[in-house]
């Protein structure tokens, strides 16, 4: 019945576990969701003036199809601080949040056939927006190099069918920020290997324990050419729902996508652009370093829960608003009955044994890795990650106890 496309993926594997969780508190469980890919925060207000403005204004009209000229200047001399050159206008695209910004981007540059590398665990989206544009994904595991890629591994996969390199930094799920010289080195292949970078900086403020968030244009100018940075402020100033994201990129790109989204989505919605344009006029950064404040706080409260942990490696979670958990050590040996397990197992004993929702990693590519969201209420947090300790141990002690049963 359905068009053939419709069969290359799943709707989204996070979206999948956060109705897991809604269907356990439908039917009276007391659940502390874990799986949120947003930050529980009150409004801005810069944003909310910036609304209610726009609305008193009685603003109804369509806006320029990829934005408000106003906005894009402001986001262009945005990117020019945080990247140290100079971007205009004409370089920028306003988007329904990064997922539109992404998506403009794999239907204006994959041809089928096309591969696109994305290291994994990858955020769930990547690959299949590569496969709607007709494109093959190529994932690297990266798990054994603390969730960053090797370059030597990414020169591996590289054919000439490849056409670009997903970097997501910080990652969705794993927290991991990556080092200036493993952006350098990236920069130099999609040089010599004439690759797009496509250049994900969605969680670019929140990182942790001293990181830095590089942009990969600062490090290698020479790269602009070939590079789309994609950004919102989804999670920047946990605006979620008001879909407000941004590409930029060389002009012709950027006039590619034009003429896409005129044909989707046409403008952003006018009220959200004039809250975000409100903001980035207004705004003092004081909300920004609220919202950090408090991710920093929930990360050190929920690192000392975790630090319980018995045969699972504390997670790094170097950036972003996500602890990622590495079950390996728990989900080895196999099942009496061949079965491998995978972190769906543990995934569901959580939220049976415990009401706590997390997303297992293999909506990301990993079967070994679980993803705990930390951008909740700090009264759920910590309650929530010791029932989680709870659960992991005592799973630990029961396959210790079946081990020494089979003497192994
Ligand atoms: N990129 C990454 C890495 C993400 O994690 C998300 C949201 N989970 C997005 C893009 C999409 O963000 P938005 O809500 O702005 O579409």
């Amino acid at each position: 019945m359905l068009a053939r496309r419709m069969s290359l993926f799943d709707s989204s594997g996070t979206a999948a576990a956060r109705a897991a969780a809604n269907a356990a508190a439908d039917a009276g469980m007391e659940i502390v969701d874990l799986t949120a890919g947003e930050i529980w925060s009150d409004l801005a207000p810069t944003i909310r003036d910036g609304a209610i403005e726009a609305i008193r204004q009685g603003l109804n009209r369509y806006t320029d199809t990829i934005g408000l000229m106003e906005l894009r200047e402001a986001l262009a001399r945005k990117v020019s601080v945080e990247t140290g050159q100079l971007w205009r206008a004409d370089e920028l695209a306003v988007t329904n949040g990064a997922k539109q910004a992404l998506f403009n981007v794999a239907m204006t540059l994959i041809n089928p056939g096309d591969q696109v590398i994305i290291p994994a665990p990858y955020w769930t989206t990547f690959p299949a927006q590569v496969q709607i544009a007709g494109g093959t994904p190529v994932h690297i595991d990266t798990r054994g190099n603390g969730y960053v890629p090797r370059i030597d591994d990414i020169q591996r996969v590289i054919t000439p069918m490849t056409r670009a390199i997903v970097v997501n930094t910080p990652a969705n799920p794993s927290g991991a920020v990556y080092d200036a010289e493993t952006l350098s080195g990236i920069a130099q292949l999609a040089i010599e290997r004439d690759l797009w970078i496509i250049f994900d900086e969605c969680y670019g403020p929140f990182t942790h324990d001293g990181h830095r968030h590089h942009p990969v244009v600062s490090l290698a100018p020479e790269v602009r050419a070939r590079t789309v940075i994609v950004n919102a402020f989804s999670k920047s100033l946990a605006l979620t729902g008001w879909r407000i994201g941004y590409l930029a990129a060389p002009k012709e790109l950027i006039s590619a996508v034009k003429a896409l989204q005129s044909h989707t989505t046409s403008n952003p919605n006018v009220v959200a652009q004039h809250a975000v344009l409100h903001h980035l006029r207004e705004g003092d950064g004081a909300f920004e370093a609220r919202l950090k404040g408090q991710l920093t706080a929930a990360r050190q409260a929920g690192l000392t829960a975790l630090s319980e942990l018995q045969r699972v490696p504390i997670p790094e979670a170097q950036g972003g608003f996500y602890f990622y958990l590495d079950l390996s050590g728990l989900l080895r040996p196999t099942l009496a009955n061949g079965r491998a397990r995978t972190a769906d197992d543990i995934v569901a004993a959580l939220l049976a044994q415990a009401g706590v929702a997390g997303v297992s990693g293999t909506a990301f590519g990993d079967p070994m890795g679980l993803r705990l969201s930390y951008g909740i209420p700090p009264e759920q947090l910590e309650p929530g990650l010791e029932r989680v300790v709870s659960v992991l141990n005592a799973w630990n002690r029961r396959n210790r106890r079946s081990n020494q049963k089979r003497g192994a």
